[in-house]
């Protein structure tokens, strides 16, 4: 028996059955020259096989956010100017056309450092093989496969994903891609199992093999012995019977045995992501990254633009939704908006800091938020806050935008409350002062554990050190729930580190006030608070604070 280990699981749980490679077949693309007179013709084709692909997405697109995605993309102006360029400013037939323009838009997204990203570059990918399948009319086969299999790929489009056979396939196992890829997060929403990034996987694994996924410890089991089979057996078993405890306490609220209330928040992207998590039991949404908007758009969305999304999100959500002003820079770039080239990204021009340069594309997005806050229970956030005189400053600029809108006599929400993200170390030790004049806190430990360790996030040669459970870490956490608290202020968290079981009764302990996460984690956190005692849990928080190691502070949990 043979072993493969990862050391991110990119979706729990066990899966026993045999491999299936998939390999997906190489197209032959038709090349040709055309003439200006023939261009226009292969224009048409290329408009053609566009609105056959928006067909075909606007279906999809009501299964999964991934599609609307998707069908956003391939009407984009962005992508329609670059192969219309290929072919009248050219000469290239349409099919060339496709590819030499996605291939531009593809070397974009995988040069950026930000694994999210980086993602993009498959949806693309994705968005030429649907556009290629109209214009040729050959189209690649669904994945096909026997009962109880493991499906092993270099790597899967989203299209290849939503032609799986679930009732088949056990789990996925892809060659490349990260944590953060569709296939991850489609397999975390299915409650597949997946381990992705396994870099021998092709090599190791033979058609037909026997595997043992196991999507907790990041491990592959090749070939198991009947003994090893008897014992995952046995694990499924104990976990099916906890999921079902899990989901039975779903709708029961998130409060320890001693009465202490947390609410439990999910962390969203966009529209679809939102109606998504309102069909599970969450208090609100604690991060909603309006990044999206800006990504997604060909130029800088108008004020009536994001009123309209922001409305739609607060009307959707129906509960408090806690809307991110925008956070570009670092490796987050917009093509409409050129940036210089930095030595330090992460360090550099990001976040609050262009909003508080580009004063009027902040307030275009105040403006519309704090429309949108007549229509629901709306909370402002900035991110990469550093200072109080930053915090001021955006206060300040939320005070303008308000008095234009008395003028103009539009309602919005007068007691909205603006928060502050404590991602910098400088918010840390300035939490005190910071918490007099915010009126809430969001730790957002992705970018803190980052910033405080000195430890780039999307790093892979260094992923090892990356790891929140870092005392520092835990100390700053503690710091400033105690500051704001002081001011009788909430405090919450909003980074990946909220979603994390092993650190809920640590993070109970140290008095975070809501917890914001992918919504699918959420039942699981909900079922651990309603089984501890915040006064154990305080005591946990105390001694954690006062160990030295990583490794101590994970004993101890
Ligand atoms: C964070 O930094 O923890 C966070 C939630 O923001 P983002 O991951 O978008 O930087
Ligand atoms: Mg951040």
């Amino acid at each position: 028996m043979k072993v493969l280990k990862v050391n991110q699981p990119a979706s729990g749980g066990i899966a026993m059955g045999s491999a299936y490679l998939y390999q997906p077949k190489e197209r032959k693309i038709a090349d040709y020259r055309v003439s200006s007179e023939e261009a226009d013709k292969e224009i048409e084709r290329f408009e053609a096989a566009v609105l056959k692909a928006a067909e075909e997405l606007s279906v999809l697109a009501g299964e999964n956010p991934i599609f609307a995605a998707h069908l956003e993309m391939v009407k984009d102006v962005t992508l329609q100017e670059a192969v219309t360029g290929k072919i009248k400013g050219e000469g290239n037939n349409a099919e060339k056309a496709v590819v030499l323009a996605c291939e531009e838009l593809i070397l974009l997204f995988e040069a950026m450092e930000d694994a999210y990203m980086k993602e993009r570059a498959a949806d693309i990918k994705d968005i030429r093989e649907r556009l290629l399948s109209q214009l040729t009319g050959i189209v690649n086969k669904p994945v096909s496969c026997g009962k109880d299999s493991i499906l092993i790929a270099p790597d899967l489009t989203p299209s290849d994903t939503s032609s799986l056979d679930l009732n088949k396939i056990r789990g996925l196992i892809t060659r490349d891609g990260g944590v953060t890829s569709h296939v991850a997060i489609l397999a975390k929403s299915l409650s597949l199992p997946a381990l992705v990034g396994v870099k021998e996987i092709l090599s190791e694994v033979a058609d037909g093999d026997y595997l043992i996924l196991d999507g907790y410890n990041g491990e592959i089991l090749i070939n198991p012995t009947e003994e090893e089979k008897q014992k995952y057996h046995e694990l499924i078993k104990k976990h099916k019977e906890a999921e079902q405890r899990i989901k039975a306490e779903e709708s029961l609220s998130s409060i320890t045995l001693d009465g202490r209330e947390v609410h439990l928040c999910a962390n969203v992207g966009n529209i679809e992501d939102i109606k998504k998590a309102v069909t599970s039991h969450i208090d609100g949404i604690g991060l909603f990254r309006s990044e999206f908007l800006y990504l997604g758009s060909s130029h800088f969305p108008t004020e009536e633009e994001q009123f309209e999304a922001y409305k739609e999100a607060a009307v959707t959500c129906s509960r408090e939704i806690t809307i991110r002003t925008l956070d570009i820079g670092g490796d987050k770039t917009l093509p409409y908006y050129p940036m210089d080239k930095e030595e330090n990204p992460f360090l550099g021009f990001r976040a609050i800091r262009i909003s508080l340069q580009e004063k009027e594309l902040f307030k275009i997005q105040l403006r519309a938020i704090l429309r949108a806050s007549a229509f629901g229970k709306i909370r402002i956030l900035f991110p990469m806050i550093i200072s109080l005189e930053e915090l001021r400053a955006a206060k300040a600029a939320v005070r303008e935008c308000m008095e234009a809108l008395n003028t103009a006599d539009i309602s919005y929400d007068e007691t909205i409350q603006t928060g502050v993200m404590i991602e910098t170390p400088a918010s840390v030790l300035c939490a005190e002062e910071l918490a007099k004049e915010a009126d809430f806190f969001s730790i957002g430990t992705n970018d803190l554990t980052q910033y405080l360790l000195a430890v780039d996030r999307g790093n892979s040669k260094i992923a090892a050190l990356y790891n929140s459970f870092h005392p520092a870490v835990i100390r700053s956490i503690r710091h400033v729930t105690e500051s704001a608290h002081k001011y009788g202020k909430k405090a919450g968290m909003c980074g990946e580190f909220a979603g994390n079981e092993k650190a809920t009764e640590l993070l109970i302990g140290l008095g975070l006030d809501e917890l914001s996460m992918t919504a699918s984690l959420i039942s699981g956190v909900r079922y651990r608070i309603r089984r501890m005692k915040y006064e154990a849990a305080r005591k946990l928080a105390e001694e954690a604070v006062n160990k030295a190691t990583v490794s101590e502070i994970m004993e101890l949990l």
